[in-house]
């Protein structure tokens, strides 16, 4: 069972990690993030007064309920193909679903390992100003330091890549509070219960690095050693 949980700040690259780790260790990448955007774009098990207000409250940058993430995350961690484990990324972000998540994986005996992606403030800002993403396979590029071969384009695809809603620039000042207020605590929360939380340097490395880091922290060195 590999039950991982990649916890960072929004821009400190867990959508990229939680990509190439999903690809070797064949477990799914749990992305509440995309979750949430895929139901709001469907309406799925919601009204669609409640898909407009969950929009609202992403694209403000603030959190979405925890009774409505801590459902979504529990049925989705149940289905079959997370039997053998998953990447969880974007939860838990506050101390309520915390301390849930940690007496949900209690009672299934599943003991995860929580990789903190630490990364520098500046850094995260100019990150996250110059992130694209493709619309059709969710590929990440950045203007400044993982452009696209031709501009604007995903590699892929060739399909134009777009800014997210939240990646404008007063959202993201607010993505950064919440985290701060919010998600950080989880950190201290997760530490003094004990859990098992490895801290990554990921300010400065290229994914491929910081992957390897990763990859000797969960000993998992078939990962490492297929990317060299
Ligand atoms: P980032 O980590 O870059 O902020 P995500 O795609 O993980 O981006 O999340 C986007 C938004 O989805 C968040 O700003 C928040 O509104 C909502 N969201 C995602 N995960 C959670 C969660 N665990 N609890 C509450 N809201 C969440």
């Amino acid at each position: 069972m590999k039950a991982i949980v990649l916890f960072g700040s929004p821009g400190s690259g867990k959508g990229t990690q939680a990509k190439l780790l999903t690809e070797c260790l064949a477990v799914p990448h749990v992305s509440t993030g995309d979750m949430l955007r895929g139901r709001i774009r469907q309406e799925v098990g919601m009204a669609k007064e409640m898909a407009a207000t969950m929009a609202a409250t992403m694209q403000a940058g603030a959190l979405v309920s925890d009774q409505v993430v801590d459902v979504m995350v529990e049925e989705r961690l149940s289905e079959a193909d997370a039997a053998q484990g998953f990447v969880l990324d974007g939860y838990p972000r506050t101390r309520a679903q915390a301390e849930r998540f940690c007496a949900w994986l209690d009672g299934r005996g599943i003991r995860e390992v929580v990789i903190h992606l630490a990364v520098d403030y500046n850094v995260i800002i100019a990150r996250l100003t110059g992130r694209r993403e493709c619309p059709r396979c969710g590929t990440l590029y950045n203007v400044a330091f993982h452009p696209p071969k031709v501009d604007e384009l995903c590699d892929l695809d060739g399909e134009a890549l777009v800014v997210r809603d939240d990646d404008r620039e007063p959202v993201i000042r607010e993505r950064l509070d919440a985290y701060e207020r919010q998600t950080r605590p989880v950190l201290e929360y997760l530490l003094a219960a004990g859990r098992r939380v490895v801290e990554v340097d990921a300010s400065n490395d290229p994914p491929d690095l910081v992957y390897r880091k990763i990859g000797q922290a969960i000993e998992t060195d078939d990962c490492s050693q297929n990317r060299r």
